[in-house]
């Protein structure tokens, strides 16, 4: 799985900068669609030598509660869980005993940490570092986030020690990688049981590897599988061991590594934000998606109306992911799942030739060609893939940059219809030629 990257520091000392910067934010992808409320605080690390996932947790004042008390809340958590922590602190501001406190955490927790000193655009560097020598941390950058000045030699640095990820390729006999999302509760646990425990379906044993794997492949109707569990669901489903405690590092991994996320709601307790914050992640993956509200069982016809309409309206941006309504607890609607699931997957990997995808972008333009500007036509020439999982479909054109939203979407559409793509996101790149 990917090496996970915390930041971590004060307010104000350019965290959220530097994340933006590290992960490049893919803003206009979520922010098309009002009402989604985007956690901010995870991304996904591009650009540099390896993948990595990189997680902002928020500013840590230190204080009068001490770092103790906040340890219940689930950045710290999210600190904890993370491979390695860059502590930020201001170049300008020079050390603060804040930075001292968070230090002594981290020594505490035997945490694996390198000191960021930010914002040292315009001053002398050496001077803005020897105020933090007194920490005692063994690795110290030096950066300039909001200018990217040493952001990329720092980030190689710390990924170095991480093995390379496997390729693709060497993952086949893993099948379909399936990950299990959702709030707790929500009956992922459940679901992953009778998942396994479904007619026909081998489990196998990986050698080499201990009951405690989060990796569990299975074999079902010829079809290979890889479930990856995140919080020991099976054995706690198993043995009714104490319940884990809700890891979104865990999750967020786990969505990450998958082909497939079968995304689990609580159909009787309707849609709430966290499931949305989940989803909003999702895509930002562009990970393939399969719905299920779970629960079905037992709630009457107005519940059930009100969760349909609620669905409608709230999941718009996601309108490509197949929904469907089951019971865990019964097993109904379970098998229907991998429809949707096998599905999804080979829409997210189909290799587009660039003939097809041409012939797909002349004939939307015929019936419907873009608007004027300027009285110029804006004109769209041909397409070709840029990669898989998910499609990304390369146009070229003339003032593509013009190009209304509604009709990159109705391209979207047409594409994702004459292609027959579902269950996994579409992107859409515009290149200018001339
Ligand atoms: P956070 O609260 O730790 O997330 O900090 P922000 O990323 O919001 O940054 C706080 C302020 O510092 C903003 O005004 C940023 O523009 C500024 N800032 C961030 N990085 C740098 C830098 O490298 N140099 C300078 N001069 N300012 C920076
Ligand atoms: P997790 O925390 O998401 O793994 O959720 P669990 O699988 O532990 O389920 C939480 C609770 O919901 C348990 O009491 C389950 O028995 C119950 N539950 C799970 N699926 C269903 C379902 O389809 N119908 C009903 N009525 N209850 C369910």
């Amino acid at each position: 799985m990917k090496p996970v990257i915390a930041l971590v520091g004060r307010p104000n000392v350019g965290k959220s900068t530097l994340f933006n910067r590290l992960t490049r934010s893919r803003d206009a992808l979520v922010a098309d669609f009002p009402g989604l409320t985007r956690d901010r605080k995870y991304g996904e690390g591009l650009g540099a030598s390896k993948p990595f996932i990189v997680i902002d947790t928020g500013g840590l004042e230190g204080g009068e509660q001490g770092i103790d008390f906040a340890m219940a809340s689930q950045s710290l958590q999210a600190m904890e869980e993370a491979d390695i922590v860059l502590l930020l602190v201001d170049g300008r501001a020079g050390l603060n005993p804040a930075d001292i406190q968070i230090v002594d955490h981290l020594r505490r927790n035997n945490k694996k940490a390198c000191l960021v000193v930010n914002k040292i655009d315009g001053i002398d560097e050496n001077v803005a570092n020897s105020d933090f020598y007194s920490l005692g941390m063994d690795t110290m950058f030096s950066i300039a986030a909001s200018q990217g000045r040493g952001v990329s030699s720092m980030i190689d640095y710390v990924l170095a020690d991480f093995p390379e990820p496997e390729a693709e390729e060497d993952r086949e006999e893993q099948g379909i990688r399936i990950a299990i999302a959702g709030r707790p509760n929500v009956g992922k646990s459940t679901l992953v049981n009778r998942m396994l425990g479904e007619d026909r379906v081998v489990v196998y044993d990986m050698p080499g590897t201990t009951r405690d794997s989060v990796y569990i492949p299975y074999e079902r109707h010829g079809e290979r599988y890889t479930l990856i569990d995140t919080a020991g669901i099976r054995r706690r489903g198993k043995t009714k061991e104490t319940v884990e405690k809700f890891s979104v590092v865990k999750s967020l991994t786990a969505i990450q590594d998958a082909n497939v996320v079968v995304m689990v709601i609580d159909a009787r307790d309707g849609i709430v934000d966290q499931d949305l914050h989940l989803l909003g992640y999702v895509l930002e993956t562009g990970r393939a998606l399969v719905i299920a509200l779970n629960k079905w069982d037992g709630m009457d016809l107005e519940q059930k109306d009100r969760v349909k309409s609620d669905i409608r309206r709230r999941f718009s941006f996601v309108d490509f992911a197949a929904i469907h309504f089951i019971s865990a607890l019964h097993g109904t609607g379970v098998g229907d799942l991998y429809k949707s699931i096998n599905k999804a997957y080979d829409s997210a990997r189909r290799k587009l030739s660039t003939n097809q995808l041409t012939r797909i972008l002349q004939d939307a333009v015929l019936d419907h060609s873009p608007s004027m500007i300027n009285g110029r036509r804006i004109k769209l020439k041909y397409a070709h893939t840029g990669g898989h999982n998910p499609p990304l479909i390369v146009i070229h054109g003339n003032q593509t940059d013009k190009l209304p939203a509604h009709y990159k979407r109705y391209l979207e559409k047409t594409f994702r219809d004459v292609l027959d793509l579902q269950g996994t996101p579409i992107r859409i790149e515009l290149r200018q030629d001339s």
